[in-house]
């Protein structure tokens, strides 16, 4: 297709996190967002993925800029990794870039990098591109929707969001300008679709106020309040709540004293005067003086909240009288760990408070019904379904489908690496990019490659068999028997010795067959004994260690 937008995500499309989408219109490419996700429980001390960059190599004088929706580390988390290897200008509000900052720092990219803060229904010129920042809520501050106009057309990206006309900090989501860029007509909506199995209306971030008022009412002890570090409306909400009830707030864990930090100073958080104290001050007020805001949501093991309720934070425990308020919903994949945690937290003599007792959480994603109020303001020509896994795009393009009279061919389901483009009239997938993950490891902030992560699932499933052979380097015969060491491999021990028995027989023959050539040479025996061992334990056992040959020429 010639003279076309092409959008082609790197991630986030049939997957929680990685959100990223590139935008290629002529010669000039955008990067909107670049998060990081969290990899697959096999992946061995791997502490979070990012989207794969090699692909874009090949556009590497295209790529103009990265533009920010807003603050989550599934739509920020990756932007040092990029910038390290595309330093382009990158395009945020001012409480996203504060966020970004802060990691810059820790990457020590800071002075080299250029950052463009920007401001509700500002407009850019960058490239071929015009962008346009619209405001929409969400769970955290200062989120934008962005409308890029290009010579063919108008994309609408609603980054993450919801329809909430009272949120507790900051303007309301801004639908004149959403409705204005419908009347001039847009090409595609690239729509969120995390929440797109969710009948009805999200609430607004207020509705929890009155469940918060209720539970502080009744607490006589000490409160503990664990939610998202990022969810600045809910932080708010806690401190006005506890001001109420003349209660002073400690806050607890490094995100989240982290972002109460930049959210206060940035103006977006409103703290009363005296309200923060110190654990050290908190200590010493009496029990029904004080509320603690925790990291932990998530059962994280290394959080506050976990530490709080099976050892110790800093000397402070979760003990009898204390009432825990979880506000925050079950990521996929961290039921067990919360499970546990609230286990631990009801040992302690604790009373546990769940969003599921209490209206103590509400989402920060579009429901159906506010999908519905988006795109009757946007009213697209194509709608793209977006930020989800496969299942909540699929539903997202059937709600559009029976309930809003959009046609098979104008929703468009794509996956991370389709090539979309748009002509102004068709849309078509006219390509398929290599887009991989790239794996980070738990400590410092290196890359690990992905052979290295296959290595250690295989070794923790099927373990590690180490063939050692003797050859004399003269006559090119076997000095010795070959030995065999297993470690981790099923039948290796104990009265499994004769799999250790067999193997060793399995390689005496391979290098008796092998060449006097073969013999020779270590790494060509290395592979040929790899090759029939790996043959052999497949065959009987079913297994696929990790196989390492090792040949001493004497
Ligand atoms: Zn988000």
């Amino acid at each position: 297709m010639s003279n076309a937008i092409e959008l082609i995500p790197l991630g986030g499309l049939g997957e929680f996190g990685s959100n990223c989408l590139a935008v290629r219109y002529g010669e000039d490419m955008l990067l909107l967002d670049v998060g990081m996700g969290f990899p697959e429980e096999s992946a061995y001390g791997v502490d979070v993925c990012i989207p794969d960059f090699d692909f874009l190599e090949e556009y590497r004088d295209e790529i103009r800029a990265v533009v920010l929706t807003h603050g989550h580390e599934d739509h920020i988390g990756a932007v040092p990794y990029v910038l390290k290897k595309f330093n382009v200008p990158v395009y945020a509000s001012r409480f996203t870039m504060g966020l970004v900052e802060h990691k810059l720092d820790e990457h020590d990219l800071l002075g080299d990098v250029v950052l463009h803060r920007v401001e509700p229904r500002d407009k850019v010129e960058i490239g071929d591109f015009e962008v346009e920042f619209i405001r929409v809520s969400h769970s955290l501050v200062d989120c934008f929707a962005l409308a890029i106009k290009t010579p063919v057309g108008t994309v609408i990206h609603t980054g993450d969001y919801k329809v909430d006309e009272t949120p507790v900090i900051g303007e309301p989501i801004d639908l004149r300008t959403l409705r204005r860029y419908g009347q001039e007509g847009v090409l595609a909506l690239t729509s969120d679709s995390t929440n797109a199995t969710v009948p009805g209306r999200t609430p607004s971030e207020r509705a929890v106020i009155p469940d918060f008022e209720e539970i502080f009412g009744e607490a006589e002890g000490r409160i503990f309040v664990a939610t998202f570090a990022s969810s600045i409306h809910r932080l708010q909400i806690v401190f006005d709540v506890a001001q109420q009830f003349d209660r002073k707030v400690c806050v607890l864990g490094r995100s989240m004293v982290k972002n109460v930090e930049i959210a206060e100073r940035l103006g977006y958080l409103d703290l009363h005067e005296g309200q923060l104290v110190s654990l050290q001050e908190a200590r010493k007020l009496n029990d029904d003086e004080v509320v603690y805001l925790v990291t932990g949501s998530q059962g994280e093991p290394r959080a506050a909240l976990s530490q709080l309720s099976t050892q110790s934070y800093k000397g402070l425990t979760i003990g009898e009288g204390d009432t825990v308020v979880l506000s925050a919903r079950i990521i996929p994949g961290n039921e067990r760990a919360i499970s546990k945690l609230i286990g631990e937290i009801y040992k302690r003599g604790a009373k546990i408070i769940d969003e599921k007792r209490r209206l103590i959480h509400v989402s920060g994603h579009a429901s159906q019904e506010d999908i519905r109020i988006m795109t009757e303001a946007v009213r697209p020509k194509f709608v793209v379904p977006v930020h989800g896994e496969y299942r909540m795009l699929y539903r997202h393009k059937e709600f559009l489908r029976n309930h809003m009279g959009y046609a098979e061919e104008n929703v468009i389901l794509i996956e991370n690496g389709d090539v979309l483009a748009l002509d102004g009239e068709r849309a078509a997938v006219v390509g398929k990019r290599d887009v991989g993950r790239t794996f980070i490891g738990e400590s410092g902030f290196e890359e690990i490659d992905r052979e290295v992560v296959r290595e250690r699932r295989q070794l923790a499933y099927d373990g590690v068999v180490t063939p050692v052979i003797t050859i004399d380097s003269e006559t090119g015969e076997m000095e010795a028997e070959p030995e065999v060491v297993a470690r981790g491999l099923i039948g290796s021990d104990g009265n499994g010795a004769g799999l250790v028995r067999d193997m060793r027989r399995v390689v005496a023959e391979t290098v008796e067959a092998a060449t006097s050539k073969e013999r020779q040479d270590a790494s060509l025996l290395k592979e040929r004994v790899r090759v029939e061992l790996k043959r052999y334990l497949q065959k009987q056992t079913g297994a696929k260690p990790v196989i390492l040959p090792v040949v001493v020429h004497l």
